[in-house]
Formats: C-alpha cells, sequence, structure tokens
C-alpha cells in the first residue's frame, strides 16, 4: 500500500493549487481525480465559458463595430461547430497543462473516486470498477460543487439544462430563457445573445447579480438591455416543461401575474450545491452544515483533525480563485507556516461585455454597517482609451471611509474590469487610502485611469476629466 504525507481528494483549482503546494513544500503527495484534471474550472466552468464568451465577442464586434472602424466584411457567419471545437482544444490545452504540473511536481495521480476508509486511508475505485488503497496522514477534500436544481424545472440534458450542456450545444438557440440572472447566467446568456439567440433573463430577486454592488447591478441591466436581453425580475418561476422540441416556462411576477414564455432551452442557473456524494464522509464522521457543505474551522481544518476540506465544497465564495488560496493556505500551515486569508479581498467578476468587477464592501452593506463612507465615481465615456476602443459604458466607483480616506470597496463595470480589479486588490491589501490612489501615476491612456480618476473624485471631489 503507498503512504503519502498528503492526498487530496478532487482535482480543481482548490485541489491541484494544494497538491502542487504541498509537494512544493516536500510532502509526499497524491491527488485523486474521478473525472479530467481542472475539475469544474477548466472542464465545464471558467474556462470553457471564456472561451465561448471570447468567440461570441469577436463575431458581436465584427457584427456590430468593424464598420465603424472602418473594416468592410462580408456579412460574418457562426461556424458554431468550429466554436465548439476552439472552446474544446482549449480545455484539452489547459488539462495537459496541469498534467504536466502533477509530473513535474511528483504528484501521483490516482484516477478514480475516493472514499474513506478510515481517516488515514483511503479506497480509490477506478472506472473499471478496479480499487487500490492509500494511506494518507492528512487528506485535503476539494471535491467542488454541482448545479443547483429547481424541484419544479428538472434538468434533462435536452431542453432543460444547465451550464454543462449550455457549454456544449450542437445548435444557436433561437430563443434561450435562462432562469437565474446570476454571474453564470448572464454570462452564458451573453453567449447566446451575441450568436443571434433571443435571451430571457428571469430572475427571483429586485436585481440581476444580486451580491454585487447595487449600482453594477443597475448598470449591467441597462446596457444588457441594449444589447438585447430581456429582463423578467422579481419573477419566481412555478414550472418548466420540455415539450419535446421546445419549452413552456410559466412564472409569477411580484404583482401576482401568471408569465408564460416559450423558448427552445431553458437554463437552469441558480447557483451551485457543495458536492460530498460517494466520499463516505459518515464513515469517518465529518460534519456538513444544513446545507451540504463540509463545516471547518478558521484553519479549514474539519472536525477531523487530519482531514481539510477547501473551495467549493466549504462555505465562502464559489470561485476558483478562492478554491486556490484556500489549497495554498491549507499546504502552509501544514508545513508550520501561519498563511492568512481575507475574504473581503477575494474578487468577484462577470466576464460580460462591459465585464463587471468588484471587491471589498458594497455600499449595501456598508449603510447595513453604519460605516460612513464616501463615493467617489469616474465614467468610462470621459475616457479617451475608452472612446477610441468604442467601450465607453460603464464607471469605476471608489468607497472610501469618510474620516479616514481607506479604501473599502472597488466596483468597476467597464471594458476589461476582470483585469482592473486587481488593482483595487492591492490598493486595499495595502490598506492604501483613495488619496494614495489618486496620486499614483496610471499610463495613459489606459481604462485604468477611470480608477486613478474614482479616487480623486472620492478623495476631494476632484476628478480631472468629468
Ligand atoms: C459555467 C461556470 C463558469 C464559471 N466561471 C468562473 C470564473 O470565471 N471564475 C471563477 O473564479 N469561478 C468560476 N466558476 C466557479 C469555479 O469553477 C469553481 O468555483 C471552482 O471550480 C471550484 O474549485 P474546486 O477545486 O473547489 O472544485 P471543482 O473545480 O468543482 O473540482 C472538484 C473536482 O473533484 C472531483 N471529485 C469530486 N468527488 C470526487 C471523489 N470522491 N473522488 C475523486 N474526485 C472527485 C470532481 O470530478 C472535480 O474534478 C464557474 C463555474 C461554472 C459552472
Amino acid at each position: 500500500m503507498s503512504s503519502y504525507d498528503v492526498a487530496v481528494i478532487g482535482a480543481g483549482p482548490g485541489g491541484y493549487v494544494a497538491a502542487i503546494r504541498c509537494a512544493q513544500l516536500g510532502f509526499k503527495t497524491a491527488i485523486i481525480e474521478k473525472q479530467a484534471l481542472g475539475g469544474t474550472c477548466l472542464n465545464v466552468g471558467c474556462i470553457p465559458s471564456k472561451a465561448l464568451l471570447d468567440s461570441s465577442h469577436h463575431y458581436y464586434d465584427a457584427v456590430t463595430h468593424f464598420k465603424e472602424h472602418g473594416i468592410d466584411i462580408d456579412t460574418p457567419k457562426v461556424n458554431f461547430t468550429q466554436m465548439i471545437a476552439r472552446k474544446q482544444n482549449v480545455i484539452d490545452t489547459n488539462v495537459a497543462g496541469i498534467e504536466y504540473l502533477m509530473g513535474k511536481n511528483n504528484i501521483d495521480v490516482l484516477k478514480g473516486t475516493g472514499a474513506f476508509k478510515d481517516a488515514t486511508h483511503i479506497i480509490v475505485t477506478a472506472v473499471d470498477g478496479s480499487t487500490q488503497e492509500i494511506e494518507a496522514k492528512n487528506t485535503i477534500i476539494a471535491t467542488g460543487s454541482v448545479s443547483s436544481e429547481l424541484p419544479f424545472a428538472p434538468t434533462d440534458g435536452t431542453r432543460i439544462i444547465t451550464s454543462t450542456e449550455a457549454l456544449a450545444l450542437t445548435e444557436v438557440p433561437a430563443h434561450l430563457i435562462v432562469i437565474g440572472g446570476g454571474v453564470i447566467g448572464l454570462e452564458l446568456g451573453s453567449v447566446y445573445l451575441r450568436l443571434g439567440s433571443q435571451v430571457t433573463v428571469v430572475e427571483y430577486a429586485d436585481r440581476v447579480i444580486p451580491g454585487m454592488d447595487g449600482a453594477l447591478s443597475k448598470e449591467l441591466t441597462k446596457v444588457l438591455k441594449k444589447q438585447g436581453m430581456k429582463f423578467y425580475t422579481s419573477t419566481g418561476v412555478t414550472s418548466v416543461v420540455n415539450n419535446g422540441n421546445d419549452v413552456t416556462l410559466k412564472a409569477t411576477n411580484k404583482k401576482g401575474e401568471e408569465i408564460e414564455i416559450q423558448g427552445d432551452y431553458a437554463l437552469v442557473a441558480v447557483g451551485r450545491r457543495a458536492f460530498t456524494g460517494s466520499l463516505g464522509l459518515d464513515t469517518v464522521g465529518v460534519e456538513v452544515d444544513e446545507r451540504g457543505r463540509i463545516k471547518t474551522n478558521g484553519h479549514l481544518q474539519t472536525n477531523v483533525s487530519n482531514i481539510y476540506a477547501i473551495g467549493d465544497v466549504v462555505a465562502g465564495a464559489m470561485l476558483a480563485h478562492k478554491a486556490e488560496e484556500e489549497g495554498t493556505l491549507v499546504a502552509e500551515q501544514l508545513a508550520g507556516q501561519k498563511p492568512h486569508i481575507d475574504y473581503n479581498l477575494i474578487p468577484g467578476v462577470v466576464y460580460t461585455w462591459p465585464e463587471v468587477a468588484g471587491v471589498g464592501k458594497t455600499e449595501e452593506q456598508l449603510k447595513e454597517e453604519g460605516v460612513e463612507y464616501k463615493v467617489g465615481s469616474f465614467p468610462f465615456k470621459a475616457l479617451g482609451r475608452a472612446r477610441a476602443s468604442m467601450d465607453t459604458d460603464g464607471f469605476a466607483k471608489i468607497l472610501a471611509d469618510k474620516n479616514t480616506d481607506e479604501v473599502l470597496g472597488v466596483h468597476i463595470i467597464g471594458a476589461r474590469a476582470a483585469d482592473l480589479i486587481a488593482e483595487g486588490v492591492t490598493a486595499m491589501e495595502f490598506r492604501a487610502s483613495a488619496e494614495d490612489i489618486s496620486r499614483m501615476s496610471h499610463a495613459h491612456p489606459t481604462f485604468s485611469e477611470a480608477i486613478k480618476e474614482a479616487a480623486l473624485a472620492a478623495t476631494a471631489n476632484r476628478a480631472i476629466h468629468a
């Protein structure tokens, strides 16, 4: 029987990063994965969705912007088969990259489903049914999450689908109904909207991306409506029926009116839930909370002292970079180090166009917490860079403490917000004031100037270009 210092179950961004960090720190490490390396993120999440967002963005630009840029082309056509094939190629290259990294770091990759025999022994069952037992001094559970289901909209993989099927359709839907106006729903809705589908979003809350700053939600709704997306907010879905060639969705809005929508696909994008099936948690007595997430203490340690859990399978934002930080944290703790994660500084991003990104406190949270704050905002339309590229929608907004000027939140909707938010994270990590940001030189012309200008506006209401 092979013995390891650390066994990691699940090779998503949480698990494979944990394994690499463990190996770097000198631990003999194994990683157990029942599907492809890379987990949800590389195979059916972050990477394929961004691949399709990029392809559809190119097409949308060609159709809507090329002429004005002075580029005359014949009417572009979507070759959807090629688009999906390219996406798969991107996935395969990334998965191969993780395989390479496992080899480079001398991590044993055990293909199969991992289940606890006891706190220090794991049985790995391969697809062909063969089993092997390993011994592990410590185990890190990183088994991730799966799409949440709605009892009245049971997914069937054909017409009523999850994000996994939406990333691998064989045709561009004529009308895609998206249940849930969160990140995944709006990103995949954007893909098909750009490719020519009619897209209708039905959201139970009174606004889309409800967890993000309200101003971002309002602006995103406005811009996506301008692009043609249709929204029903404060509307609860009551049933979805697969009619064979199309679907019928029924919902009730806050006035109590019944709405019926006909589409050819319904995408259920109402969040994800922790996945612990087949792990045999009961055998070792690892506790889960009321939502099925593995309970951990501040060190991501479960109630069984040599078993840890990270990523989507524990509480917190279901994001790849959060999972990665947690993987690193557990590995370094095992090596006797004292790492720390500031969960307030995990940025959230929506890869629509314009992109949306936020870090720190939202304005709603500051109000609720009774914090005295000031706001500085700057519109992208006042940026030379944004006008040059015709990306003038959006704004950057900085929330700073009214008395100390410390930056408490950075919220951006606009071109490349996903990359720009790193400045907000850096500033807040070093507890910068709005004035600190406003006095740093930002290259001209760049989208990042919106952050400097928003900081100027927050510091002393003295943005230069607005
Ligand atoms: C459509 C979509 C788009 C997304 N886009 C983004 C994005 O842009 N940015 C972002 O930060 N996040 C995004 N996410 C979320 C992101 O994918 C997850 O937060 C991230 O993958 C979580 O990582 P993880 O390591 O915790 O788990 P996962 O990536 O879910 O990996 C868990 C792995 O464990 C394996 N496993 C489970 N049980 C066992 C077992 N018993 N034995 C062996 N293996 C097992 C699974 O097969 C899987 O490979 C997206 C998600 C979706 C669905």
